[in-house]
């Protein structure tokens, strides 16, 4: 049975990152950048004083000055510092030509002259201090021509301030992949009603909605498909229109379990059909290539079945989905990154598939700890909640010590 790492590969390898386009700034936040952004201006664009105060030229200082002019913020000196005088300014104004340091309003006092005019006195030695005090010379942090984003980088709150700082309203990236959830199942019912005998409540279908947006996609609810060829096949269809079809269950070996079939009808080619891991087994993966259209360079839909179990979807949406998705965003390193922790207590594994156990993980000085939460298996959602990754056990029969050191993958 194939691995988890070779059938990671295996989405990734059927997967290329969407085409770039323009995209607004403010719509951009966990996008991946695909183009470079060199600055085109000097920042700051002039020099500037860091504080609110009395710019002097330290060449022609006397512990009192006349004022010859207030400069706030968005206003540019109309004097120069050619005479004995200071200029009072305000924190972020452009510096009048000549001053060289700035003394901030605290180390002053001001009064009137004879003749109404501001009169300033300085508190401290300014005599002693050095050219540049309390200023930032023009292009100190950042000079016109430098790389200040490279392709391939998250757009992260400090990428979108430093873009909207050069005026890059729109910026290339890869759009949300679009993608649809479609749940399957006779039992089903929509979560506002109340299971019947033998029913239950659809949760997965808000689960994996909530996954999809969570990796960074736009989900597509679809609902519920009866495990019925001609539904199924119908809704499949509706499905195949987006980037990526995720559907939860149906792909077992029941007799109701129609989805690899009815995909297959569909002209999905699978890529594999089972997994050796624990939840998860039965895990489907597939593409159905279409002919790229006039309004549309979406040319290949992959589609993922993953068991209905709600654990089961979950940690294949996270294994084999995300990986996915983040290829198509463009992100260089898609797969998941394990972490190494420590465990806090003895756990003892048993069966023949590597397992993903929901696990707790907490941080501490010196280092990760972990703790496997009780677990009853596929079914048990609960643990999940208690859960913030999932700790991989590889198959066997064997007791890990206290302070074995495992991999963990957040969730
Ligand atoms: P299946 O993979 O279709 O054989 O489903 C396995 C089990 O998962 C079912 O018996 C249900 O108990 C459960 N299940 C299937 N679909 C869902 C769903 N959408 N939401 C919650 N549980 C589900
Ligand atoms: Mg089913």
């Amino acid at each position: 049975m194939l691995s988890v790492s070779d059938a990671i590969a295996a989405v990734l390898n059927a997967t290329s990152p969407l085409v770039p386009e323009s995209l607004p700034l403010a719509e951009t936040l966990g996008l991946v950048l695909a183009e470079d952004i060199h600055s085109n201006t000097d920042l700051p664009p002039f020099d500037k004083s860091l504080v609110d105060g009395f710019a002097i030229r330290l060449s022609s200082f006397q512990s009192e000055l006349p004022v010859l002019e207030i400069v706030s913020a968005g206003q540019v000196p109309t004097r120069q510092l050619d005479q004995l005088a200071c200029i009072q300014i305000m924190t972020g104004a452009q510096l009048p030509i000549g001053a060289d340091a700035v003394v901030p309003i605290e180390h002053t006092s001001q009064r009137s002259d004879a003749n109404g005019k501001m009169v300033v006195t300085f508190s401290s030695n300014v005599a002693t201090w050095r050219s540049g005090t309390n200023i930032i010379r023009r292009g100190a942090a950042l000079k016109c021509g430098e790389l200040v984003v490279i392709s391939g980088s998250e757009l992260r709150p400090q990428e979108l301030g430093a873009l909207a700082e050069l005026g890059h309203a729109n910026v290339l990236t890869r759009r949300r992949p679009r993608v649809a959830a479609l749940a399957t199942g006779d039992e089903l019912v929509p979560i506002d009603q109340t299971p019947g005998p033998g029913q239950i409540r659809n949760s997965n279908e808000l689960m994996l909605c909530a996954q999809i947006r969570r990796a960074g996609a736009d989900p597509i609810p679809l609902g519920i498909a009866r495990d019925e060829r001609v539904h199924l096949r119908e809704r499949i269809e509706a499905g195949l229109q987006a980037d990526v079809l995720v559907l939860s269950g149906g792909v077992s070996m029941g007799e109701k379990d129609l989805v690899p079939s009815e995909l297959a009808a569909a002209g999905v080619r699978q890529v594999f059909h089972k997994v050796n891991v624990k939840p998860g087994k039965p895990a489907w993966f597939g593409v159905l290539d279409k002919s790229p259209t006039a309004n549309s360079q979406v040319s290949r839909t992959l589609v993922f079945g993953l068991p209905g179990n709600p654990v089961s979807s979950m940690v294949c949406f996270e294994l084999f989905v995300r990986p996915a998705l983040r290829h198509l965003m463009g992100y260089a390193a898609a797969e998941p990154t394990p972490i190494k922790a420590r465990l806090t207590q003895a756990h003892t594994t048993k069966g023949d598939r590597p397992t993903y156990h929901p696990a707790h993980i907490e941080w501490h000085p010196n280092g990760p700890t972990v703790t496997a939460v009780p677990w009853v298996g596929s079914s048990d959602l609960r643990a999940t909640v208690a859960a913030n990754s999932m700790a991989l056990f590889p198959a066997g029969d064997q007791t890990y010590e206290t302070s074995s050191i495992v991999d963990v993958i957040a969730w």
